[in-house]
């Protein structure tokens, strides 16, 4: 008997899928590793040669045993790599449409949509007291836009 790598069912020494996961099984003398020490790996293997032995050398006896045994099953060909590498978590994407329209009737309001009341004020006053003149256009403008392009 063998433990799946992937399911840590028993099987038997010569299956090639899992019968528990129906995944395949590495050839013999071939080792899954994991996306951990995956990663390991590849931080270590992408420093000069220095700079690896000092990286080494920091880490507990253990790790670093475990490490070298990890990259010469990998610069081998023994090694079995993850195929999933993890996914970088999605931005959220704030919406600030509503609160560029909000600006572009009323200077700062889309500011204090936004929860700047202090900027909202701002805007206000400058606008205002420009459209007494002949520039409050400009503040306007720059109310909808700042209100538009900000990432909170
Ligand atoms: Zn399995």
């Amino acid at each position: 008997m063998k433990t799946c790598p992937y399911c840590a069912e028993d099987i038997k020494e010569a299956a090639v899928v899992c019968k528990h996961c129906g995944k395949d099984q590495p050839p013999p003398g071939h080792e899954v590793i994991s996306a951990e020490w995956y990663a390991a790996y590849k931080r270590l293997s992408a420093r000069p040669k220095d700079q690896q032995r000092r990286m080494l050398y920091s880490m507990e006896l253990a790790q670093r045993t475990e490490l070298r045994r990890i990259s010469y099953l990998i610069e081998s060909g023994k090694a079995v790599i993850p195929s999933v590498a993890p996914a970088a978590a999605p931005q959220p994407q704030q919406d600030n449409t509503l609160a560029g329209v909000a600006s572009f009737f009323v200077p700062g309001l889309g500011q204090l949509v936004q929860g700047r009341v202090g900027a909202g004020i701002l805007f206000f006053i400058l606008a205002s007291f420009c459209w007494l003149f002949f520039m409050g256009w400009v503040w306007h403008l720059i109310a909808a836009v700042d209100a538009a392009q900000w990432k909170g």
